[in-house]
């Protein structure tokens, strides 16, 4: 099987009747983007920013994350490369940052809730991304985002550093897009009023299931409810990808929903514009994708999204559409 998905290497990552799609890989540090390359990625959908700050005694300054930033978008070679601001908390600590604790960590003091009230560590980040735009194709997205305001907030304080970097005749890209995690349902629930001054969402299943099912994605007691089929979450993913297509942004998915199987044909059909995923799942997915029509999928969407269950959704993908040689 290796050996026939080896041909979909060097593809376009396209359907049957020739609808291009985006497929990336996730990484957690600049090593896995050989990987990504290696199973001829198109990008990388989400670069966790997590790495430097873990696993050390220290804050890194903005050097050491400018280089690690300027290494990937280098050896991305101009294609797409999302890099996450950093997304600590949850179920995330760092030994020299110290956190509260807390009754409800996943709903707690987390990602860009941090980063926003620590503006001179944020701000660290956000110059040496804007340092290393200069070398690639970098889109900047912040994650966990709630309200509009935060937004705003976060890409004034981007915006602010640009302006410093160019005061001081420090190159910086005129062409990062700026982006948001869509993981949170009053996200996607508003994504049309998001949708205005994005340049582009991309759906983090993993928390959005936790947080629409209400079930910790860490807990097994209630890992029954994490349901990445459940209606409410395909409800979710058609009110995103349909908001940014109004206003002509595009939608990714870096969630491990993009990557799975039973997924995928649904989210094709809806009109996910990127999928990112783990570098192993590229060439599989990209596999998968050519084989089907999207206009024949078209036709199976009204029935799934009218169906009651997560179970119900899932027999109907697997009896209609997967496709199997
Ligand atoms: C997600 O929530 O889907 C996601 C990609 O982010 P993480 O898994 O890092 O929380
Ligand atoms: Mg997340």
């Amino acid at each position: 099987l290796q050996g026939e998905l080896n041909q979909f290497r060097s593809l376009p990552s396209i359907s049957a009747d020739g609808l291009r799609v985006e497929i990336a890989g996730n990484i957690g540090k600049p090593e896995d983007v050989e990987m990504v390359n290696n199973a001829g990625g198109d990008g990388i959908g989400l670069f966790r920013t997590e790495f430097l700050y873990m696993e050390r005694q220290e804050l890194p300054n903005e050097e050491e994350q400018f280089t690690a930033y300027r290494t990937v978008l280098e050896k991305m070679q101009g294609k797409p490369t999302i890099v996450r601001t950093l997304d600590i908390g949850g179920d995330k600590n760092l030994p020299y940052f110290k956190l509260p604790v807390e009754m409800n960590p996943f709903l707690g003091y987390r990602a860009i809730r941090i980063c926003l009230s620590h503006q001179e560590m944020f701000r660290t980040q956000l110059r040496a991304l804007l340092r290393a735009s200069a070398f690639g194709n970098l889109k900047i997205m912040f994650p966990m985002i709630a309200t509009l305001d935060e937004f705003r907030l976060a890409k004034a304080l981007l915006l602010e550093e640009k302006d410093h970097l160019k005061s001081e005749g420090i190159l910086v890209s005129e062409t990062i897009e700026v982006g948001i995690m869509i993981e949170i349902p009053s996200a996607a629930m508003i994504a049309d009023i998001f949708a205005k001054e994005v340049d582009f969402f991309s759906i983090g299943t993993n928390d959005l299931i936790q947080y629409t099912l209400a079930t910790d994605r860490m807990n097994e007691n209630v890992s029954y409810l994490y349901q990445p089929y459940h209606p409410a979450i395909l409800r979710l993913i058609k009110t995103v990808i349909d908001a940014a297509h109004q206003h002509d942004k595009w939608v990714g998915m870096c969630g491990e929903m993009a990557g799975d199987e039973v997924a995928i044909p649904i989210l094709l059909a809806l009109g996910l514009d990127e999928f990112s995923m783990t570098a192993s799942s590229i060439l599989k997915t990209r596999a998968q994708i050519a084989k089907y029509s999207q206009k024949q999928l078209l036709q199976h969407i009204e029935p799934i999204l009218k169906l009651s269950t997560a179970s119900e959704v899932e027999e109907y993908v697997k009896k209609y559409l997967i496709i199997h040689p």
